[in-house]
């Protein structure tokens, strides 16, 4: 089995989700899975997750220039497309890894260091003092989506030493309205407080128990998908 020595925010939510998903998604390899008697690893894969990919590709091929404002995925709605083109034009930065350590200092990607990883799809600075942080996302708005805002507001006042506010925002192509909040550099330490003990129950985890949650119809490793987790199978049948 893998050892993690980084987190990242869909990593904690998978493993706050249900620690033994996290332990299948991020922990084990080819042989594990031969072990579990599996030769093909179970895909995490799905169409909607791929429609997600490809939306995000075109944004970023936009603002890198490698296609016109047409070359914009179709299902981009055109409000959308006006607030990205408003990208380009400002000169938003597309697409940069962003790693720390745990002291909350930036390293470089994959350093051995590393603690937080995170992509940025894009961000600018509207003036020395304050950072724009935009994340793409489809499908439907989730309230807890909005907390991973944190973790960009730390990661640039980390990276930015000027900048006394940021403004994370949560692009929802399939809704009408971007998402946002905005931080204040006095309140970071307190977030990150929060995010380290979050990050320390990942990171120092031992077991990886199956925990049933609203999202078990659609995990790759649900028994009932072909994949090895038979939890809810095993509570379907105390039911009966
Ligand atoms: S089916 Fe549910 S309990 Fe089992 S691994 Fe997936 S999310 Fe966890």
């Amino acid at each position: 089995m893998k050892v993690r020595k980084h987190w990242t925010v869909s990593a904690l939510k998978d493993f706050e989700t249900c620690p033994a998903k996290y332990q299948w998604s991020y922990l084990y390899d080819a042989e594990d899975w031969r072990k579990l008697g599996y030769r093909v690893v179970p895909s995490t894969g799905s169409p909607a997750m791929q429609r997600g990919t490809d939306i995000h590709q075109t944004c970023e091929d936009y603002l890198l220039g490698k296609v016109a404002i047409e070359g914009l995925h179709k299902e981009i709605p055109n409000a959308w497309r006006n607030l990205v083109r408003g990208l380009k034009d400002i000169g938003a930065t597309p697409e940069e890894m962003w790693t720390l350590d745990d002291g909350w200092n930036v390293v470089p990607d994959n350093d051995k260091s590393m603690w937080l990883r995170m992509k940025i799809d894009a961000h600018y600075l509207p003036s020395q003092k304050a950072l724009v942080v935009v994340d793409y996302k489809t499908g439907k708005p989730y309230t807890s989506n909005m907390e991973q805002v944190e973790l960009y507001a730390l990661a640039g006042f980390a990276k930015f030493d000027d900048v006394d506010y940021v403004q994370g925002e949560l692009w929802y192509f399939d809704s009408d309205e971007p998402h946002e909040k905005t931080f204040k550099r006095e309140a970071a330490p307190k977030l990150a407080r929060k995010w380290e003990q979050r990050a320390t129950a990942l990171l120092e985890a031992k077991s990886y128990p199956a925990k049933l949650n609203r999202f078990c119809n659609w995990c790759p490793y649900n028994y009932g998908k072909g994949g090895p987790c038979t939890a809810p199978r095993d509570l379907a049948g105390r039911a009966a």
